[in-house]
């Protein structure tokens, strides 16, 4: 599909014609529970979703992601909140009515319908004569047109995936939405995919939120990445910020291996478990930070205060597990350092910690 784009990205005027951009989504304060008495399963989540911005909302099974997509679509109504979109307000707008176009997991594709058929079905807005003209055209964008006639049945994950994608970006929706959209493509497939995906939609310069439950994908996909635990919304920012300054140990957790360690901070640096260990922010008292494993050194060494207790080859690293001080710390360490668990081994800090709580708080 790369190939598509960017010819018909060069001729400039086809895409802009068709230019998704220009929307600004607002959420403010939305709230939601299923029943009288349950819990809310979205809580209080404010979030403004600048034109042409790829969001991920990212959190553990159950935290909310999915219901806060059907609260912006409209399949859902909030119990509080308002939500915005191009600066109207369409908390109570019909689901049909918002021009949000939506990606599911399953594609949702009409069985009995052939490709070509499927793309021009959600073309509302254009009269019947007009559909194929315009359906051709995202077929090409997609790499779709010799599959045309073909049914669903007939394509394969990848192919149905941009079927549906293409029938919801013919729609000209003002957002898109997509829910897990990659998740039933197998590693290659995915990662090629959302490449091309991201590409066409940067060059399209199309709003998207996706829901997702997978780290990876989010930082690599999104622009921004809102990490959403137990209904709240706990840290929006870059994927960089999100890994490299989470803001509490949930999100340092959620985002891959780290070490929580905590000690006695006096300024840039802190006595913990592992030695001094700087920080990388002034502190004082007790704190408890975050250090990933990739910043932390193993140097053998007889007298050393670790010892090796599980080694895991990844290929390209070493993923160790190391007792030191009653603590069980992780490290990754390039393939050519292969040190035999039971051997003993100094753990080294090579870059600061994030310190997450500081004093009382902690
Ligand atoms: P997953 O990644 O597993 O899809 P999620 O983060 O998308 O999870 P939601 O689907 O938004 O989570 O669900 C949040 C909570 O709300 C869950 O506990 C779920 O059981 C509950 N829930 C969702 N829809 C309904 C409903 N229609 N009625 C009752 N409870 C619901």
């Amino acid at each position: 599909m790369n190939q598509a784009v960017s010819v018909k990205a060069s001729q400039g005027k086809a895409v802009q014609s068709h230019s998704l951009s220009g929307e600004q989504l607002r959420l403010e304060g939305l709230s939601k529970s299923f029943g009288h008495q349950a819990p809310a399963v979205v809580r209080e989540l404010s979030l403004e979703l600048p034109p042409g911005e790829i969001l991920a909302l990212l959190g553990p099974s159950g935290c909310g992601k999915t219901t806060t997509l059907r609260l912006i679509a409209g399949f859902e109504k909030p119990d509080q909140g308002r939500i915005t979109l191009n600066g109207q307000d369409i908390t109570e707008a019909r689901p049909q009515d918002r021009n949000i176009g939506i990606v599911f997991q399953d594609y949702a594709l009409i069985p009995h319908m052939t490709v070509m058929q499927n793309v021009c079905f959600g073309m509302r807005q254009l009269s019947k004569k007009e559909r194929p003209a315009r359906a051709a055209y995202w077929l090409d964008l997609m790499q779709l047109s010799e599959l045309a006639d073909r049914y669903p049945h007939e394509l394969s994950g990848g192919q149905q995936q941009r079927v549906a994608l293409a029938r919801t970006l013919a729609a000209e929706p003002h957002l898109v939405l997509l829910d897990e959209p990659f998740s039933n493509l197998d590693t290659g497939l995915r990662e090629a995919t959302r490449n091309e995906m991201r590409a066409l939609f940067k060059r399209t310069g199309t709003s998207v939120i996706l829901v997702t439950h997978d780290q990876a994908e989010a930082l690599s996909f999104a622009d921004r990445v809102g990490v959403m635990n137990k209904g709240s919304l706990c840290q929006l920012d870059t994927p960089q910020t999100i890994y490299q300054h989470p803001v509490n140990a949930f999100v340092a957790e959620f985002l891959g291996h780290t070490n929580l360690i905590s000690g006695e901070a006096a300024g840039r640096e802190a006595q913990t478990s592992l030695g001094r260990v700087r920080l990388d922010r002034h502190a004082e008292g007790l704190i408890q930070a975050s250090l990933r494993p990739e910043h932390v050194r193993l140097i053998s060494d007889q007298s050393g205060d670790g010892q090796i207790i599980s080694r895991e080859f990844r290929g390209h690293d070493y993923f160790y597990q190391v007792r030191c001080n009653d603590h069980i710390y992780k490290a990754l360490a390039p393939f050519d350092c292969c040190l035999e668990p039971g051997s003993r081994v100094r753990l080294e800090a090579i870059q600061p910690a994030v310190v997450l709580t500081e004093g009382s708080t902690g």
